[in-house]
């Protein structure tokens, strides 16, 4: 009988040891969680629309469709297009 207790508490303390878990040492209050989740809702993104081609673009940004940025052609989208890599959908 005395063996039977031995070998149940040995095998309960290694079970215990075996699957020790990370246990917080306080509840996080609902503020603390509110706080945290503040940066999870997703943000607008502010986008206008190309005076060049009429696409929806980054404010302050070159646009992704022509390439135009105040007026002036910054990417040469017409042959750049067809030969990078960055463009090519597989
Ligand atoms: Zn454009």
């Amino acid at each position: 009988m005395l063996f039977f207790e031995i070998l149940c508490t040995s095998q309960d303390y290694y079970f215990k040891e075996r699957y020790k878990v990370a246990v917080p040492k306080r509840k996080t209050t609902p503020s603390r969680r509110g706080k945290r989740r503040s940066h999870h809702s997703p943000f607008a993104v502010n986008s206008v629309e190309c005076p060049n081609c009429g696409e929806f673009k980054l404010a302050h940004h070159v646009c992704n469709a022509c390439g135009y940025y105040n007026k002036k052609e910054i990417v040469d989208k017409t042959e750049s297009s067809e030969d990078s890599d960055l463009d090519t959908e597989k």
